[in-house]
């Protein structure tokens, strides 16, 4: 590695944040950004954009969101091409959320047709506490921060302590959805962790633990190649 958590590499590079929901996989993606300088690419978080914006795509996917389900790969592979074509993805990008289907990483692959090395980390975590995590999860309305319920501090007067915004809950972060984006996690998206593995891009991280002790693996493993 370079000084200033520059990577020795002059070839583009994709980071593929890979695991079930509440593994932290935005929580990490955003530690990569700051350290190695690549985007966050959060399709979860342009769908919740769009939705906040009121566009017909941003109705269409909260709807599914709501469910726990998928959106189309085809207008998710349309959301990530536009998005990697931005300048800031020059040197490459961290994708968080993407791809969850075989079909949208045989579409990637298509689409960066060897011009970028992949990287694919695997965050593996219990079901038991992914299901804690993410029905526990609040986040501030107004300054974006998170929390949980279960964690301490708690915020126990659904107040943000470094702004005093509300705090608010998912709309698919209620139990009976988070088991739903669950089983459509394994289902859908495990196979893409097999296809990641058969192409010898994929390692698994210990998503269990402080979150700086997590990025540590990360960060080892990003800087092995
Ligand atoms: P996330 O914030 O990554 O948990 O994503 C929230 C929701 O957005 C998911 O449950 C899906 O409904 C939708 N979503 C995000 N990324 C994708 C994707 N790559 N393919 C299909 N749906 C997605």
């Amino acid at each position: 590695m370079l000084p200033g958590g520059r990577l020795a590499c002059v070839v583009k590079r994709a980071v593929i944040l890979l695991g079930p929901p509440g593994a932290g996989k935005g929580t990490q993606a955003k530690k990569l950004e700051a350290k190695y300088g690549l985007p966050q690419i959060s399709t979860g978080d342009i769908l919740r954009e769009e939705a906040r914006k009121g566009s017909e795509l941003g109705k269409k996917a909260q709807a599914i969101m709501d469910r726990g389900e998928l959106v189309s790969d085809q207008i998710m592979m349309d959301i990530i091409r536009e998005r990697v074509a931005l300048p800031d993805c020059a040197r490459g990008f961290i994708l968080d959320g993407f791809p969850r289907t075989v079909r949208q990483a045989e579409m990637l692959d298509r689409m960066l047709n060897g011009s970028v090395r992949l990287q694919a980390i695997h965050l593996l975590l219990d079901e038991e506490t992914l299901v804690r995590r993410l029905s526990g999860r609040r986040q501030c309305a107004r300054c974006a921060r998170l929390y949980n319920v279960y964690a301490s501090p708690s915020p126990s007067d659904g107040r943000c302590q470094a702004c005093g915004g509300t705090l608010v809950q998912r709309s698919d972060d209620r139990e009976d959805v988070v088991r739903t984006r669950l089983e459509v996690h394994r289902r859908q998206t495990e196979p893409v962790i097999q296809y990641y593995q058969s192409r010898s891009h994929l390692k698994h991280v210990d998503g269990d633990g402080d979150a700086d002790e997590i990025f540590r693996r990360i960060a080892a493993v990003v800087e092995a190649v």
